[in-house]
């Protein structure tokens, strides 16, 4: 691995398989259904894999749904969500009978209708609603709380329901929540229940019957110590659901896990280029790879752990900022992190960065998207 130029994202597919394996057994239990959410990371080898596996798609644009389909995801296990669906995106849906629209917004519904209208067809959707629930994450990855952009506020689903009689073309068939990502309390599931079975009732007492839920996805990795929990709680996380929401008789659940399928699976490899030590006195270690290879520490002040591969065993310990190329005040990996004295050449791996890695890379600055890797590829 020595040889090869950096810098690359790494994939460990024995990790990956058993993350799949893992979750799929323990959604297996309750006979719940899994729709693995692209947008963490839609490589297609990794997409191949999560068909393997057996699990459906959560897709956010049309772009994705595309690639589930590519995989050989069947439609029918495919969600679309997204706060604002093109009309191409939305025929696209419609023309390869997907699962369910999961549909954010009044108008949203209508447009739906006017489409499916148009092509002859009739839309199953889901309504996002946004539960209202405080997800304890970054404000940027939280996006069930009222004051979100995402999904139909609790004050407008009467409305909604009474907009369905004029909607002929649209089937209501389930609800559709998601609170937000990197949740690492289960408490926050257990309040996302309490909310959804209070919607239930409310369904239930104006005789509406639903065939489905859908929970989103959000299940937390740890980033702080990896190699202690390389595979996510998964059996918590649906017991958690097990034992809190009240799901009616012929319902099906739905999960649309991304970061806890993918995120550990992943490293980026990079090499030292320079070092500096500011006039302060602080160290500083400058790689090859920047926020266009990974933007979560830039974006959500996210942090990794990252591991020097090549320096030796008994190498001093030293405090350093580990920064990228890109010409950016930001492009900052770590801050005040204890690596063991790095010099120019040496390897790096920033750890945990299967998910929201690769998938939100960009050219900014020019740079080119970097190869991704498997372990059984390696030379
Ligand atoms: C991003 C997203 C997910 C996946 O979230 P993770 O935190 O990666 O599990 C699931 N559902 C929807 C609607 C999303 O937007």
């Amino acid at each position: 691995m020595n040889s090869l130029p950096t810098p690359f994202y790494l994939y460990d597919v024995d990790l990956l398989r058993a993350t799949l394996d893992e979750a799929t057994s323990q959604a297996a239990r309750y006979g719940y259904q899994v729709h693995y959410a692209l947008k963490a990371n839609f490589n297609r080898r990794i997409l191949a894999l999560v068909n393997e596996y057996g699990l459906g798609a959560d897709c956010v644009s049309g772009g994705e749904v595309q690639a589930a389909l590519d995989a050989g995801i069947p439609a029918s296990k495919i969600v679309f969500a997204g706060v604002a669906k093109s009309d191409e995106e939305i025929a696209l849906g419609l023309r390869r009978d997907i699962f369910s629209f999961n549909c954010e917004s009044l108008q949203e519904m209508e447009v739906i209708n006017d489409i499916a209208g148009q092509t002859g067809r009739k839309a199953r959707i889901a309504l996002r609603i946004n539960p209202d629930v405080d997800p304890h994450t970054h404000k940027y990855i939280s996006t069930g709380k009222a004051e979100n952009k995402f999904g139909i506020p609790y004050a407008e689903v009467d409305k909604a329901l009474g907009m369905i009689g004029n909607l002929s073309n649209l089937e209501i068939t389930g609800l559709h929540f998601h609170v937000g990502s990197q949740i690492r309390y289960m408490k926050v599931f257990a309040d996302l229940c309490l909310r959804v079975n209070e919607l239930q009732e409310w369904f239930a007492s104006r005789g509406l019957q639903l065939s489905h839920i859908n929970v989103g996805g959000g299940l937390g990795i740890n980033y702080d110590d990896p190699a202690a929990e390389p595979i996510p709680d998964f059996k918590g996380y649906f017991a958690a659901f097990a034992s809190h929401l009240k799901l009616r008789p012929g319902q099906t659940l739905h999960f649309e896990p991304g970061r806890s399928i993918v995120g550990q699976c992943g490293r980026l490899i990079t090499r030292v280029l320079y070092n500096k030590v500011t006039p302060g006195g602080k160290h500083i270690a400058l790689v090859d790879a920047g926020m266009t290879e990974l933007i979560r520490p830039a974006l959500y002040q996210a942090r990794h752990r990252i591991e020097n591969l090549t320096a030796s065993p008994d190498a001093p310990q030293q405090t350093y900022t580990v920064g990228g190329p890109i010409c950016e005040s930001s492009d900052i990996f770590a801050s005040d992190i204890t690596l063991p004295v790095t010099r120019r050449g040496d390897m790096l791996a920033i750890m945990s960065a299967g998910a929201y890695g690769r998938a939100m890379s960009s050219n900014y600055n020019l740079r080119n998207f970097v190869p991704e890797i498997f372990t059984d590829e390696l030379p």
